[in-house]
């Protein structure tokens, strides 16, 4: 038996580093157990930053090309370079982790470099050697959904990580999934030069998202060249040398057909991965849908083992990933931190962006509860007319007898800034009228926030 800690997280991603830290900053003796070569998780490693980099990259390349003549900024001979592009990633993904090495270092946070299996409640190893702690933490996060009949190579067939290691730009990128991951990096390769097609087999793009918003979304991408495969299934995938072969028929059943692809990115969704952790062994119960079961504040059915990020129920968001973190180190200490999951916002960060807070307009009718909407278009607000952006609206509702903030909906530019703002209102309670009679600067994209909170009550000043 080696050292003994307080607590052992096992995963270091949003999640786990950031329960880590928390946990040593409030006088716990802690270790997290990463088995990947880097900390940070699927978050800074293969998602959230490494996405964001290429969309960033690629989106200048696209003005460029296309946007800074409307300007008057006239730029010539406009090439791509995509090794200097992904090289560009690669750096942007090595400071964050390095970052995250630093702070566990500074918070003495012990790293257990391998992979974690808990032995039973206490004792976890890592690689063969034995720790005994009081508190385990599961936070080993998630993996991509596979698709029976179309087997993933990372080349010709890819996963998000593939997906964001193409050495060359496809001609034709088919992405099976219309979620956020498949149209976020749908886009990047759009804008650099490759036909698109999403193959969704629902009626609609991001199911859970405002429909309203959902179709104005998904009209924005048409226009940008997206095309759309909506109610259709595939079925297989053959690879040849040079290309992929899909098969594909509708949903609700009919005759098949054949699409051809030079890469296709399978994107329908991510599962809890929680592969020789001996949760089992361990006694570890699981929800019907395969993720740790926990009672709501982040305890399994067995005493000491807690689970928290993409590994639970809830949004598989980094964001989320992180608040759990720091709700179950305070929770340890005795604290009684609390956590709404209705100010979770979820962004798209496409552009424009689409974010979202709270409830949708079909949830609340779904619960009979009465709202009022108020909307605005950003074709009305002097700042995004200046910076020539001008698709999108923010819909805000609120509830139709108090006034309260019930969810609010923007697609537009900078939508996931903007929604910080009215997450922050309705985690204080606020109204619509809150929003209103705040003095928002101008000219900024946040005014159009403030109009859509005077349109609930019908006094909208610039529309
Ligand atoms: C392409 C892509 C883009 C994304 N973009 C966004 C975004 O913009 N915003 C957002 O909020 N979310 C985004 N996400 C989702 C986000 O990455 C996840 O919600 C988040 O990383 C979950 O954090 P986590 O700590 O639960 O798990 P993870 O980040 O998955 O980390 C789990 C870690 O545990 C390690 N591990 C697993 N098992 C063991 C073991 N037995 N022993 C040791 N280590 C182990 C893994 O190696 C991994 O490093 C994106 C995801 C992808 C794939």
């Amino acid at each position: 038996m080696s050292e003994a800690f307080d607590v052992i997280v096992i995963g270091a991603g949003p999640g786990g580093y950031v329960c880590a830290i928390r946990a040593a900053q409030l006088g716990l003796k802690v270790a997290c157990v990463e088995k990947r070569a880097t900390l940070g998780g699927t978050c800074l490693n293969v998602g959230c930053i490494p996405s964001k980099a290429l969309l960033q990259s690629s989106e200048h390349y696209e003005e460029a090309l296309h946007k800074l003549a409307d300007h008057g900024v006239q730029v010539g001979g406009v090439t791509l370079d995509l090794a200097r592009m992904q090289a560009r990633k690669g750096e942007v993904v090595a400071s964050n982790v390095k970052g995250i090495e630093f702070l566990f270092k500074k918070n003495k946070v012990t790293w257990l470099k391998g992979a974690g299996r808990i032995v039973s409640p206490g004792r976890v190893a890592v690689d063969g050697t034995e720790y005994e702690t009081k508190h385990i933490v599961i936070a080993t996060g998630s993996e991509s959904i596979p698709l029976p009949g179309v087997e993933v190579d990372e080349k010709r067939v890819v996963t998000s990580t593939g997906g964001l290691e193409l050495s060359e730009v496809p001609k034709h990128l088919v992405v099976i999934g219309g979620g956020y991951i498949g149209l976020e990096l749908g886009s990047v390769w759009r804008r650099l030069g490759a036909e698109v097609t999403v193959v969704e087999f629902l009626d609609r793009l991001v199911p859970a998202m405002d429909t309203e918003v959902g179709k104005a979304f998904e009209r924005v991408l048409g226009k940008q060249g997206f095309k759309f495969r909506l109610k259709t299934k595939v079925t297989g995938a053959k690879v040849d040398a040079d290309g992929v072969d899909l098969t594909l028929e509708p949903a609700a059943g009919g005759a098949a057909e054949t699409l051809r692809a030079d890469v296709v990115l399978l994107a329908i969704g991510r599962r809890p991965y929680l592969a020789g952790l001996g949760l089992e062994e361990a006694g570890v119960a699981l929800d019907e849908r395969g993720r740790v079961a926990t009672d709501g504040h982040f305890a399994t059915n067995v005493p000491g083992i807690w689970a928290i990020g993409d590994a639970i129920a809830g949004p598989m968001l980094a964001h989320k990933a992180e608040e759990e973190g720091v709700a179950l180190a305070e929770q340890l200490v005795g604290q009684k931190p609390h956590l709404n999951p209705l100010t979770i916002p979820g962004v798209v960060y496409t552009w424009p962006e689409v974010a979202s807070v709270g409830e949708t307009e079909e949830m609340l009718k779904a619960r009979g509860q009465g709202y009022k909407v108020g909307k605005f278009p950003f074709t009305a607000n002097g700042r995004a007319r200046a910076m020539g952006e001008l698709d999108g609206f923010v819909k805000l509702l609120a509830d139709d007898k108090t006034d309260r903030l019930l969810g609010a909906h923007i697609i537009g530019p900078d939508a996931g800034t903007l929604i910080a703002e009215i997450a922050l209102a309705m985690e204080f309670g606020a109204s619509s009228e809150d929003v209103a009679r705040t003095c928002h600067a101008h000219p900024s994209l946040n005014e159009a926030v403030k109009e859509a909170a005077l349109a609930v009550a019908g006094r909208a000043l610039h529309i």
